[in-house]
């Protein structure tokens, strides 16, 4: 897979903190399975992790107090 960005080949398998700004309040989701850029940093979710964040996004949304810190592999 080539980085959309630097266009080098150095996409690998990470974790990233996914940060997400909703109309009530903030959301953090730790640990979160994406492909990282070794040359630049870019990161990039799979659709099936962006898929999943949605859903726990919009379960976070009924729920949400100012900031909601949460682990991906404890929420998914
Ligand atoms: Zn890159």
């Amino acid at each position: 897979m080539k980085c959309l960005i630097c266009k080098a080949d150095s996409m690998v398998n990470d974790r990233s903190t996914y940060f997400a700004q909703l109309p009530n309040c903030y959301v953090i989701i730790e640990n979160v399975p994406c492909r990282k850029c070794t040359q630049c940093g870019e990161v990039v979710y799979p659709t099936s992790v962006m898929e999943k964040i949605d859903e726990l996004l919009k379960k976070v949304e009924a729920i949400a107090s100012k900031i909601l810190i949460m682990d991906y592999d404890q929420a998914a």
